[in-house]
């Protein structure tokens, strides 16, 4: 379970999160949708714990500033930030310590279904995008979190790392894990989520269940997010 409740970020002068509230039930994969400078990757560093902000943030009930929130919570950062002189072996096993996983053989699950396996002795700065957002994937699944956000996580993937990491969202829902997707993109959206918010100007100006029977005359999803991003709708 995720709680965000009336948080509110603010770089100087500049609100990027307004007095921002959503909730995600446990096994519930939500999808946050806003246009670029929405506030998408902000909150997701609030969630995070990387940002200072005013309001309550709740990973499982449990403050995020938490460690025992921390420790079930996996962060996939919009741009992977590896170790360069780290080769993937030494930055999972790094990470897999860190949170005291002794599941070595998830671990190596993880590198075989993205093809890391022949690379494992290159460093972090041998590694294109991709293969870096592969690695960065790995290390924010290794301790089994329950609740997992990506922030944008198809950008910079090949088709095949695509294909993958689809599959293994499907997964991570159907084992009951608290999924958050950040995009921009509405044509990513998978049929598998099950609330959208749509963000504009650090607020959630509209969100959608996927049990909602879209009444007569409603909009669909397409339409209500270039209502609200081309500014035809009030907040
Ligand atoms: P998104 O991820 O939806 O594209 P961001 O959360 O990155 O949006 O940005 C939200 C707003 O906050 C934008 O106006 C952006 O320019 C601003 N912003 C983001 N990071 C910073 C920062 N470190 N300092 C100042 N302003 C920032
Ligand atoms: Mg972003």
């Amino acid at each position: 379970m995720l709680t965000v409740e009336n948080v509110t970020k603010k770089y100087k002068k500049l609100v990027a999160i307004d007095e921002l509230s959503f909730r995600l039930n446990d096994g519930e994969t939500g999808v946050l949708l806003g246009p670029n400078g929405a506030g998408k990757s902000t909150i997701i560093k609030c969630i995070a714990g990387l940002l200072q902000f005013t309001g309550t943030i709740e990973i499982n009930g449990i403050s995020n500033k938490d460690l025992d929130a921390k420790r079930q919570l996996g962060y996939v950062p919009e741009v992977p930030t590896l170790y360069d002189t780290l080769t993937i072996d030494e930055h999972l096993e790094f990470i897999r310590r860190a949170y005291k996983s002794d599941n070595k053989q998830y671990m190596e699950d993880l590198i075989e279904r993205f093809e890391l396996g022949d690379k494992r002795r290159k460093l972090g700065r041998e590694l294109s995008k991709g293969m870096q957002q592969k690695v960065s994937i790995c290390c924010a699944l290794i301790h089994d979190p329950s609740v997992i956000i990506f922030d944008e996580p198809l950008v910079g993937l090949d088709p095949h790392a695509i294909k993958e990491l689809k599959a293994l969202i499907n997964e991570l829902k159907a084992a009951g894990k608290t999924i958050l997707i950040s995009t921009h993109m509405i044509d990513t959206i998978e049929e598998t989520w099950d609330v959208v918010n749509i963000m504009m100007n650090g607020k959630i100006a509209a969100t959608r269940h996927n049990t909602d029977i879209m009444k007569a005359g409603e909009k669909s999803l397409d339409e209500l997010f270039f209502e609200i991003t081309e500014g035809r709708l009030d907040g």
